[in-house]
C-alpha cells in the first residue's frame, strides 16, 4: 500500500468516525440483554442474496402486490388471527406508557417523556389517553450541537410491531449508554425523538380485540373520530385532498373532513415544524418496502438522488425493496410527505414485514432488519444529504498507535466490490 494511499484511507475513516457516526459498534460493543424476545435471534437471511433479491424486478412486483392488497377495502380479504395469537412482544397503551415511564425514571439524564398531544378521545369523551414522545439525549451536552432525528409508528393501530420497534430501540440505546459506542456518541451528538403510538385511540380498539372485549377489532386502522375514524396517514394538510385519500367516512382511507382534522396528527406537525428534524422514518407495514417521496406523483422532489441512494442504504440493511411512494399506490396527507414537503426533513416511509398482526417470529425479524436502519439513520443525522453518498467505516479498532480499519461503499454499488482495508 503506497504512502499518499493510507494517508488517504485514514484520514477517510478518521472523517467518518469522528463526524459521520460512523458504526464502531463492532469493535466495543457489549449487547445488553434481551428481555422481550423468547427465541433466539438466528440469522434470517443471507445479506447478499437478501440484497439482490430485494431489487429484482419480479420480486419488487410481488411486493407491491402485497402492499396494495394490504390496503384494499377489506385489508386484503386476509383472515384475521384467531384471540389467542396475541404476541407475547404486545403492549397494550398503558403497557407501553408504563414501559417508556420505567426508561425515563431509571434514564433520567439520557430520556424524557413528553405529552405530545390529547387524543381525539380525550378531547371529545375526557378519557385519561395522550400521545407520548420519548426524546433520548445526553441533557448534559447543549442542545444547540445536536442533530435531530424522528422516528413514529402506529398510525395503523393494526400494525402493532412497529411501535415495538421504536421501544426496543430506545431501550438499546439507554441501556447501551456508556457501554456501546455507537449509543453513547448518538446520544451525546443527537437528539432522537421517538412516538411509538401516534394513534392510541385506534390501539386501544385492537388490543380490546385480543381480550374479546365488547368493541374489539384487531383489524382496526384508522382513529376512533365518529362516526368510522379517520385514516391519519391521510389527514396531513400537506396535499390534503388530492389522490389516494378517500372522501368516503367508511374507507379505510378516508382523508378526514378537513386538512389536520386529527388532533394527533397536527400535534405531530407542529412537532416537525418546531424541531426541524435533519431524517426521519414513518413506520407501517406491511410488505417489505423502502419508501421515498412522492406518494402523489412520479415527479422526482429537488433531493431524488440523495432520497434515492438513502433507499438503497436502508435496503443494504434490511433487504425491503426501495422504492417511489407512489409506484406502491398513489397517496396525498401522508405524514413523511408532509414533513418532508413542509419543512425538508428528509422522510421516508418503511413498510415492515408481511403482514399488519405480526407474531413473535415475524417480531424478531423485523427488529432484527430495522433496529439497523434507525442506527444508521441516526448516524448520518447531522448532514443525511452529503453522508448518504459516503462510505462507511465497518469495523475500527485502536491498539496503541495503531489503527485498523475498513471502509466499504457496498450500499451503493452491490457489485463493485468497493472495499478497501488499512491496517498498521
Ligand atoms: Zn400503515
Amino acid at each position: 500500500m503506497s504512502r499518499s494511499f493510507r494517508k488517504c484511507l485514514l484520514s477517510l475513516v478518521l472523517t467518518s468516525c469522528v463526524s459521520d457516526g460512523g458504526d464502531l459498534s463492532q469493535a466495543t460493543q457489549s449487547t445488553p440483554p434481551v428481555k422481550e424476545i423468547k427465541k433466539s435471534l438466528a440469522p434470517v437471511f443471507d445479506p447478499a442474496l437478501t440484497w439482490m433479491t430485494a431489487l429484482d424486478p419480479l420480486i419488487i412486483a410481488q411486493r407491491i402486490a402485497n402492499g396494495r392488497l394490504a390496503e384494499s377495502a377489506e385489508g386484503g380479504g386476509i383472515t384475521k388471527p384467531q384471540l389467542s395469537d396475541r404476541p407475547t412482544y404486545f403492549h397494550t397503551n398503558e403497557e407501553m406508557l408504563a414501559a417508556l415511564q420505567d426508561l425515563a425514571q431509571r434514564y433520567p439524564n439520557l430520556a424524557e417523556l413528553i405529552e405530545l398531544s390529547p387524543t381525539g378521545e380525550k378531547q371529545r369523551d375526557k378519557v385519561d389517553r395522550s400521545v407520548w414522545l420519548l426524546r433520548l439525549s445526553d441533557k448534559s451536552v447543549p442542545a444547540a450541537k445536536k442533530s435531530k432525528a424522528i422516528f413514529w409508528a402506529g398510525e395503523h393501530s393494526r400494525e402493532i410491531v412497529n411501535p415495538e420497534l421504536l421501544l426496543r430501540f430506545a431501550r438499546d440505546m439507554l441501556s447501551g449508554y456508556g457501554l456501546d459506542a455507537t449509543a453513547t456518541m448518538f446520544l451525546q451528538t443527537r437528539q432522537i425523538d421517538l412516538v411509538p403510538i401516534v394513534n392510541p385511540d385506534g390501539h386501544r380498539i385492537v388490543e380490546r380485540g385480543f381480550t374479546d372485549e365488547e368493541d374489539g377489532d384487531t383489524w382496526h386502522r384508522k382513529t376512533t373520530t365518529p362516526p368510522d375514524g379517520v385514516d391519519p396517514n391521510r389527514n396531513h394538510p400537506f396535499k390534503w385532498g388530492g389522490v389516494g385519500a378517500s372522501t368516503s367516512q367508511y374507507a379505510q382511507d378516508y382523508r378526514g373532513p378537513s386538512p389536520g382534522s386529527e388532533v394527533e396528527i397536527m400535534n405531530l406537525r407542529a412537532l416537525t415544524h418546531k424541531e426541524m428534524y435533519a431524517i426521519a422514518i414513518s413506520f407501517h407495514s406491511y410488505s417489505r418496502l423502502n419508501l421515498f417521496p412522492w406518494g402523489d406523483t412520479t415527479d422526482p422532489t429537488p433531493d431524488d438522488a440523495v432520497f434515492r441512494a438513502l433507499a438503497m442504504r436502508y435496503t443494504k440493511f434490511n433487504g425491503y425493496s426501495p422504492i417511489p411512494s407512489v409506484d406502491l399506490y398513489p397517496t396525498t396527507g401522508t405524514t413523511e410527505d408532509g414533513l418532508y414537503g413542509e419543512t425538508g426533513g428528509i422522510a421516508m416511509c418503511i413498510e415492515t414485514g408481511d403482514t399488519f398482526l405480526q407474531d413473535d417470529d415475524a417480531y424478531a425479524e423485523t427488529l432484527q432488519l430495522n433496529l439497523p436502519v434507525i442506527r444508521y439513520a441516526v448516524s448520518i443525522a447531522s448532514d443525511p444529504k452529503s453522508l448518504v453518498f459516503g462510505p462507511e467505516v465497518r469495523v475500527a479498532t485502536l491498539s496503541g498507535q495503531t489503527l485498523d480499519a475498513t471502509a466499504e461503499d457496498m450500499a451503493q454499488r452491490p457489485n463493485s466490490g468497493a472495499r478497501c482495508t488499512l491496517s498498521g
